[in-house]
């Protein structure tokens, strides 16, 4: 296993996230690979790390004052042994064909782990939304998709949201979609729903981690009553696991941003998260605000240079990580497990570094690896996806109980696979070995393709 993160890290030195994916998934593959030497001759694994397509592309675009700006438009098509390509599109100036080729990587797991038909992709831009007009987003999300219509299709390639990427971005891509293609198709989910989207899309990832915290919980005959608990991120994820911790009595402490923190002592209640949806979402604020309407709250400045992030050094019963990829290190994960959380669900992609696995490992801590944890957004996807072919909407209440039956059957898948391979209770060893496992069977009844 170790030749072919060799073999990657040879090919393309530079791409450190790549990398760390591979080599994850690697350590918990190996028994697999031992049992089943036909997948070694047909060199599956060289086939897996190895992209069906990188498509990278010039986005002209002008700002407000007439001044032109050029980004850089990429889409990682990795695998479609069971399904068309489908993952987010991420804006945000760190992207680059590391970011999303870790993302595309771990997306082919995600989707194979919730049973709908899905193959992985992953694509975006350097492109920072913060600060833009929306009549600059507007023509930003029309060149790129002046581009990227050539390259997706119902059949083919579906994209989404990620970071930077929600209901406003989603609706100027697939307008320019439309006109280009003229046709009215599901080539994009985290559509508005008046025209195509799903009841639960832009919750389903927020509830679908708590989803995959209580069932970890209730092996322990625990709930999340009671529980307070550490949220990252201010978006999307992070709005609606606090949404979902608050409905099944979790107190929510804390949320942030790329430029600091608030902690809430008191607990951020409804009437809070309602205030903070609307100062991301419409207001498009900053976190620190928060402390301007409620005295409870403290702000800290987060330094990306430091060596832990005070947010994971708050005494909790569960974190929940829902911001973006490596912001637990280490010593961040040593200072949960010193202060007794008990539990740890991935909300964000990566968000954990293989330093930090390895103490909530060795701790006994209960760790939901994002690939099976936050795979309930891809999954009302899915869903939406469905819907759309149908040309029929289902009811909040049908979406959220296909959700909750997802996110059950991968606790499930994950919890079996771990047991099959002498690992009872790691669900990143049975996450990434049930997502494999899927993937690489049908490749191997596909052929040399
Ligand atoms: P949003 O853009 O809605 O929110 C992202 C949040 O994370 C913002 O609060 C943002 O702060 C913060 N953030 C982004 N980059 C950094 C950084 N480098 N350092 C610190 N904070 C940062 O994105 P989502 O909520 O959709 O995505 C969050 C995570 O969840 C990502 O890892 C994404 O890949 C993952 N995910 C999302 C899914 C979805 O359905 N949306 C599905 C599965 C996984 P700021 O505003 O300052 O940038």
């Amino acid at each position: 296993m170790s030749d072919i993160v060799q073999t990657v890290k040879n090919k393309d030195p530079h791409e450190n996230e790549f990398q760390q994916a591979v080599s994850e998934v690697m350590v918990s593959i190996k028994p697999v690979m031992d049992r089943n030497p036909e997948y070694r001759s047909a060199k599956i694994l060289e086939r897996l790390v190895e992209p069906e397509r990188v498509i990278m592309f010039r986005v002209p675009w002008m700002d407000d004052q007439g001044e032109v700006h050029v980004n850089r438009g990429f889409r990682i098509e990795m695998n479609s042994a069971i399904g068309p390509y489908k993952g987010g599109l991420r804006f945000h100036p760190s992207v680059n064909l590391s970011i999303l080729k870790f993302l595309a990587f771990e997306q082919v797991f995600k989707n194979a782990l919730t049973t709908l038909p899905m193959g992985g992709g992953k694509g975006g831009s350097d492109f920072d939304p913060k600060g833009k007009s929306d009549n600059e987003v507007m023509r930003f999300c029309q060149s790129f998709m002046c581009e990227l219509f050539r390259h997706i299709g119902p059949n083919t390639d579906v994209p989404a949201g990620d970071i930077g990427v929600g209901a406003r971005e989603i609706g100027y891509l697939f307008g320019m979609y439309k006109r280009l293609c003229n046709e009215f198709t599901g080539v994009l989910t985290g559509k508005s729903l008046n025209w195509g989207g799903s009841l639960i899309r832009p919750e389903a990832t927020g509830y679908g981690s708590v989803y995959f915290a209580a069932e970890m919980l209730a092996t322990q005959n625990d709930s999340l009553e009671g529980k307070v608990c550490l949220v990252s991120g201010s978006g999307n994820v992070a709005q609606f696991t606090a949404e979902k911790l608050l409905e099944l009595g979790g107190k929510v402490v804390t949320f942030s941003d790329s430029s600091g923190y608030i902690y809430d002592e008191e607990g951020i209640d409804k009437e809070k998260l309602a205030y903070v949806m609307r100062l991301k979402n419409v207001k498009r604020g900053r976190i620190k605000e928060y402390t301007d309407k409620f005295s409870s709250a403290v702000y800290s400045p987060v330094d990306a240079n430091a060596d832990s992030n005070p947010l994971w050094n708050h005494k909790a019963d569960c974190a929940f990580p829902s911001a973006t990829q490596n912001e637990i290190n280490g010593k961040d994960a040593q200072n949960l497990v010193n202060n007794k959380v008990k539990l740890v669900s991935e909300g964000a992609n990566m968000p954990t570094s293989p330093e930090g696995i390895d103490i909530f490992i060795e701790n006994d801590i209960l760790y939901g690896p994002g690939k099976a944890a936050n795979a309930g957004g891809v999954s009302v996807s899915g869903l939406e996806m469905t819907q759309n072919s149908m040309r029929l909407s289902w009811t909040r209440e049908e979406v959220d109980s296909r959700l909750k039956m997802i996110m059950n059957s991968i606790h499930k898948t994950c919890l079996e696979a771990a047991e099959q391979y002498d690992t009872p209770g790691n669900y990143m060893n049975g996450a990434n070995i049930a997502g494999f496992v899927k993937v690489v069977d049908a490749m191997l009844d596909q052929g040399v393709v």
